[in-house]
């Protein structure tokens, strides 16, 4: 990025956080955090700070412009210790991260590219695990923010809030705090004491748990009668064996006989034949599993790994796993996009429009020389594709472009 697109960030980013009241830089026990920054003058992050309140915080970083802010996910006895072993880990919050990175849209074939930095093979969409060329996993991906995208993170947002933490883990509304990220998706930080101890081991658990990793149907109430006839969970059941109940349900109910032929071949007729009885012996009262002896246990098995597939939480697991995270500090703008950070209470999240209620520099106007963008709107302006071309566009949207890369300061 040239100096002078650099410079201009610098200067609105400075403004904002002058601006910033002492109220937003509120975060649950700020001195025992570890703060740290990424500056404008290079890449390397400054870690192991500490603030005792919101008012020495908001001083230094009006006086060290961020391009990055974070703070830790974990609570220490002295954070500012530069050894992580002498910090005094006393626990940290339960986080998960939701991203549009992680949850394949058919969209990203329309706005986002990626390039293997190990043998520079190249493609559109979806970035794969490891390159499908030399296999390496050094992967760099070109991402866009892009309004489905976002819808589809907010619904897993929700997914997750719904239908685990709060029924599986009893975990309180009032104690999930959740974060649009500023770029591709959300933060849903858990404060409760209930899980601020938890292990890597511990958090590894829920991980698996709310991503149905290891999940054997047998182990949640499926299995064989005396007679040989099919015995199964209850949709009303709580926890996984109710929403292995309702998946299968919802999938018999749903697909065709090519598709269930593809999971259990021939078998497959049979339930098509059978559909309406087995729907109903599932919703009955008691649940009854009749019309699938012939079918068989493991294939009944087979069905239900691919019908739980939509009901999973596609996390990053790295995120919750870590006791010693970095994560984004609330109200603080990304140095990627200049959009902020922001808070969220549960109730908040269905009405929240990241293109919009996130976007900071809401006046003036911008003259910036366009490289390549694709379909992007920032608040009620919309633009692209675009390639090679001077326009004048809203600060919001010019700030969001400089940030990416994409355009330049025009003269
Ligand atoms: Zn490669
Ligand atoms: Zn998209």
């Amino acid at each position: 990025m040239y100096r002078d697109n650099l410079k201009e960030i610098m200067y609105e980013f400075k403004k904002y956080y002058k601006d910033l009241s002492e109220e937003d830089l509120f975060i649950k026990d700020l001195s025992k955090r570890e703060i740290a920054i990424i500056p404008f003058e290079n890449d390397i992050m400054i870690r192991h700070m500490s603030f005792n309140n919101p008012k020495t915080l908001k001083e230094y970083i009006e006086k060290n412009t961020p391009l990055h802010l974070y703070y830790s996910s974990a609570y220490y006895r002295e954070p500012h210790a530069t050894d992580m072993n002498s910090k005094g880990w006393e626990g940290a919050d339960l986080i998960f991260d939701v991203d549009a990175d992680h949850i394949p849209t058919d969209c990203k074939v329309n706005h986002d590219k990626w390039k293997c930095l190990n043998c520079n093979f190249q493609g559109i969409g979806q970035t794969p695990e490891s390159c499908p060329n030399c296999g390496q996993k050094k992967i760099e991906l070109i991402s866009w923010i892009c309004e489905n995208c976002l819808n589809v993170a907010k619904e897993e947002v929700f997914k997750l809030i719904d239908e685990y933490l709060i029924p599986d883990f009893g975990i309180k509304i009032e104690d999930i705090e959740i974060c649009f990220s500023g770029h591709r998706g959300y933060h849903i930080h858990v404060l409760s004491e209930n899980f601020k101890k938890l292990s890597n081991d511990g958090r590894r658990e829920i991980v698996d748990y709310v991503k149905g990793i290891g999940l054997e149907p047998r182990l949640h109430g499926l299995k064989i009668g005396g007679n040989g006839s099919i015995i199964g969970p209850d949709p009303k059941d709580p926890g996984w064996r109710g929403r292995i109940a309702r998946a299968f349900y919802e999938y018999i109910n749903k697909c065709t006989l090519e598709e269930l032929r593809s999971i259990i071949g021939k078998s497959a007729e049979i339930i098509i034949r059978n559909k309406e009885k087995i729907l109903e012996g599932i919703m009955s009262n008691p649940s009854s599993w009749i019309g699938l002896n012939k079918v068989g246990i493991g294939k009944i098995t087979k069905i239900i790994n691919i019908a739980i597939k939509d009901i999973l939480c596609n996390i990053d697991e790295r995120v919750t796993i870590d006791i010693k995270r970095l994560i984004r500090y609330p109200n603080s703008l990304h140095g990627k996009t200049g959009l902020k950070v922001c808070r969220l209470s549960y109730n908040d999240l269905e009405k929240f429009d990241p293109l919009k209620d996130s976007v900071v520099f809401k006046s003036g106007e911008m003259k910036i020389y366009v490289k390549e963008i694709p379909k992007i709107r920032i608040e009620d302006y919309e633009i692209g594709p675009i390639k090679d071309m001077e326009i004048e566009v809203p600060k919001s949207l010019g700030i969001y472009l400089l940030c990416k890369g994409a355009a330049e300061l025009a003269h």
